[in-house]
């Protein structure tokens, strides 16, 4: 790395550090390399003791635990509050047919963590502090990029300063400011649909359960947090979210347990309420000579079986391991045909995500009465069928994919 003045030299720049970027960033920090992240937003993330939690959550698989573990960020989470859910209950608010996951039926101590998005962020920021190796660069935004002849990037940040680096990595979000410069187009389409998100109270404790209720407008989930609350993500249409966003809290209470079907008792205070837009979303291409998306930059999907962050998660343990195994073997790790292998290990498992999130949501969709009935009988079946429920669980618990050494279980890399 060589810094003077307003210029900067770095073998990699990644632009945001979300909880993505600085995954990535803490995976390379024990590199060679020298590593430059940038973000938009100052770093790291800071809030009040007291401050309430935070509206943005995400459900936290085995899988994306074991890679913060493996960089050291975990007991960072684990000490700001992670809650841990052991049960997840499904079920289908036409037909009745409901699926019940239970991590002691498949030897788990729980199925994943409810964290806060700024907790999992604020942990590897720590983390790559602590390191020391990378340098961390906010609040500033990215204005311009091009490439030289030779392939070295040109960054413009609105200060001023400008950093050259071999390659540049794109976590910057699903509006990437990085994927317009560079021209990559996406393909996908809005859902129509947004989702609420809020931290609220019930009367009947949540049994450290995750509930999910599947109505023809969305999904209501309900994630258990460790203070004994739920933060909910209900997804809805857009005229029906503005409504439940306006309504006095009282009355949102009221609607939010007649949605839950009284499953959680009575919606006893809710706090401040928030809605996002909700998009599918995915990059024609993930990889070019000195480029690579990640995260929502290369793909979003919908949060109904909150995957998005986990699937970043792992993009980016996988492209680590990409660039550290080419380094080792003297290749030219920031060469489109290297980066070409993160893009082909990572497609698949994304693509196959897509498809199940859509199909989910056609299918709950408001269908006619016999597939509805079908749909309930399907819920039915595969709540007996202990084949197809170690199949989920096995995918939920990262035991299925295909995994990067970060990710993978230690049991399997002794294999
Ligand atoms: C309602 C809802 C619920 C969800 N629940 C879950 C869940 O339970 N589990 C799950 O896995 N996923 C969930 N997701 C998806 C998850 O939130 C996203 O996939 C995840 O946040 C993406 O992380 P990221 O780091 O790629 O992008 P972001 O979190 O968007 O981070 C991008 C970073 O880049 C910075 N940045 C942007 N532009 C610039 C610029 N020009 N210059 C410099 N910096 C810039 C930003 O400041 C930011 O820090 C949910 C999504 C929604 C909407």
């Amino acid at each position: 790395m060589s810094r003077s003045g307003n210029v900067g030299h770095y073998d990699i720049v990644i632009i945001g550090s979300g909880m993505v970027g600085a995954t990535l960033a803490c995976a390379l920090a024990e590199t060679s390399l020298s590593v430059a992240i940038v973000d938009a937003l100052a770093q790291p993330p800071s809030w009040p003791e007291d401050a309430p939690v935070d509206l943005r959550v995400s459900a936290i698989t085995p899988a994306a635990e074991r890679v913060f573990r493996r960089l050291g960020a975990w007991p960072g989470m684990a000490q700001r509050g992670v809650s841990p859910f052991r049960e997840m209950f499904v079920w289908d608010a036409l037909g009745g047919g409901d699926i019940h996951f239970d991590s002691a039926d498949h030897a788990a101590p729980y199925l994943g963590h409810i964290i806060e998005n700024r907790v999992v962020q604020a942990a590897l920021v720590d983390c790559l502090l602590a390191a020391g190796q990378v340098e961390l660069i906010s609040p500033v935004c990215v204005q311009a990029l091009t490439f030289n002849d030779d392939s070295r990037a040109r960054i413009t940040l609105d200060d001023g300063v400008v950093l050259h680096g071999r390659l540049v990595v794109a976590a910057d979000g699903g509006r990437s400011r990085i994927r317009q410069l560079t021209g990559i187009g996406v393909r996908g389409w809005s859902y129509g649909q947004r989702a609420i998100v809020a931290v609220v109270e019930t009367s009947l404790s949540h049994q450290e359960t995750a509930w999910q209720c599947f109505h023809p407008q969305g999904p209501l989930a309900f994630l258990p947090l460790r203070d004994g609350r739920c933060s909910i993500v209900w997804t809805t249409t857009p005229e029906e979210a503005e409504r439940l966003l306006n309504m006095e809290a009282e009355l949102f209470c009221h609607y939010l347990a007649e949605a839950a079907e009284g499953r959680l008792g009575e919606i006893v205070a809710v706090g401040e309420r928030a809605s996002f837009p909700l998009q599918l979303q995915q990059a024609s291409h993930y990889v070019e000579e000195g480029l690579a998306l990640i995260g929502d930059a290369a793909h979003t999907i919908h949060p109904l079986a909150g995957q998005g962050a986990n699937l970043g998660i792992i993009d980016a343990a996988v492209l680590a391991e990409v660039i550290i195994s080419a380094c080792a073997d003297g290749c030219d790790w920031a060469s489109r045909e290297q980066l070409r292998r993160y893009e082909r290990w990572r497609q698949g498992d994304v693509l196959r995500m897509m498809a199940m999130m859509e199909g989910f949501k056609r299918l709950f969709a408001d269908v006619p009465a016999p597939i509805a009935w079908l749909r309930s009988a399907g819920l039915d079946f595969g709540n007996r069928c202990q084949p197809v429920k170690r199949a989920l669980v096995a995918h939920q618990l990262g035991q299925s994919t295909d995994l990067p050494p970060l990710a993978v279980r230690a049991a399997d890399l002794m294999i």
